[in-house]
């Protein structure tokens, strides 16, 4: 078997030295992170660019097993923000240098709401001269709907598979038409084919998940040539069916320490994508996001939900900055990046260079 000295060398990593390399201990994947970082730099730089994060709603019509604002947890006040709310939170972006915004939010597709959002990205397109980018991520639609929301100014979709592997989809979700891991990915394949830079991931250290599972998925994120990825540790909530098996779990450091790994190894297969720092690595670690952008990721999405909502968007526990403004964490947020190496991109959109390459005439 080849040590992960030589396996780093190579151009093409295959299923067993993926999981050799999930497989490092910590002293060990400092070489993995030095390799990461090397691509890193010589392909997408050390540019990273702000997506301002707006939560529009957490009413959902979806009962992930996982997910704390699924439709059946009583628990959860819903909110959903009014134009004017959301229309501040994106002035608020533009008017800091932000490159782009994302809307995400519970997935819905009544009438009202597939044209509200178009409606909405016309208003977006028109208060920033379409100097804004617009990314979406609400979830699973036809391809009417996301070829009616790019025409109205999105250009990039992020909608996880969560977990590439059937038979573990399938224990994260109830068994219904709603919550199809087929329809999953047909939705996905839509969104490609519908012209957006497209960005997929995963949750790691889920429940039953093996570092086998973790291998495929990075291998479903090459074999898909995906665009852009967002992807972090799952953290339980209380609220939920897999609260359960809180016990069966890999320890919060070990999460973290896995999903930096999985950073490192998704650079080195896939040099030129978007790679997003996601705020699910800033609950286990105050600087999560900003460790992996200094060897792996090279977008940041800052939360911009006005703060009075922001506590009811909780798709997990001890997500961070529930109780601050947007302003609180802007301040440090360059100082911390300027840490670790990196220059934030203002006024730019950082668009994937590999959907660059892939949609070359
Ligand atoms: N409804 C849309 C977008 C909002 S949910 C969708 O599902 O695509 C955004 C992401 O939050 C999901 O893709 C999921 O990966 C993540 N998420 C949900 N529950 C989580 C948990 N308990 N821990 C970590 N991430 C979680
Ligand atoms: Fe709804 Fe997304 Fe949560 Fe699933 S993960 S319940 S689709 S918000």
């Amino acid at each position: 078997m080849q040590n992960h000295i030589q396996i780093l060398e190579k151009d093409f990593l295959n299923c067993d030295d993926i999981i050799t390399l999930l497989s490092l201990n910590k002293e060990q994947a400092n070489d993995l992170f030095k390799k990461s970082e090397q691509i890193k730099q010589k392909y997408v730089g050390n540019k990273v660019y702000y997506r301002g994060l707006v939560e529009m709603s957490n009413i959902c019509k979806k009962d992930c097993y996982y997910c704390g604002i699924r439709r059946s947890n009583k628990n959860v006040s819903r909110y959903e923000l009014g134009d004017k709310q959301i229309i501040d939170a994106v002035q608020y972006c533009y008017n800091n240098n932000f490159g782009s915004i994302v809307l995400q939010g519970g997935e819905r597709t009544d009438k009202v709401f597939v044209d509200r959002v178009a409606n909405l990205l016309r208003e977006i397109k028109k208060l920033s001269n379409g100097e804004l980018g617009v990314t979406l991520s609400l979830g699973e639609q036809t391809l009417e709907t996301y070829k009616m929301w790019k025409e109205a100014g999105a250009h990039r979709y992020l909608m996880r598979i969560e977990e590439s592997n059937r038979e573990l989809y399938q224990k994260l979700h109830p068994d219904n038409d709603l919550h199809s891991f087929d329809e999953r990915l047909a939705a996905l394949k839509r969104i490609q084919d519908a012209g957006y830079q497209t960005g997929t991931g995963v949750m790691i250290g889920l429940p039953f998940q093996t570092v086998e599972h973790l291998a495929d998925d990075l291998i479903f994120l090459r074999e898909f040539n995906i665009d852009m990825v967002g992807m972090g540790p799952y953290i339980e909530h209380e609220d939920t069916p897999l609260f359960q098996y809180k016990d069966q779990l890999w320890p919060l450091e070990g999460r973290l320490f896995m999903s930096f790994k999985m950073y490192a190894i998704l650079r080195i297969m896939m040099k030129d994508i978007n790679i997003a720092a996601t705020t699910a690595l800033q609950t286990i670690d105050p600087i999560g996001r900003e460790r992996v952008i200094r060897f792996a990721a090279n977008v940041i999405m800052p939360n911009v939900t006005p703060g009075v909502v922001r506590k009811n968007y909780l798709l997990y526990e001890n997500k961070p900055c529930v109780d601050e403004g947007a302003d609180d964490c802007l301040d440090c947020l360059e100082k911390r990046l300027k840490l670790v190496n990196a220059e934030v991109g203002f006024n730019e959109w950082g668009d994937s260079k590999h959907f660059i390459e892939r949609t070359k005439g």
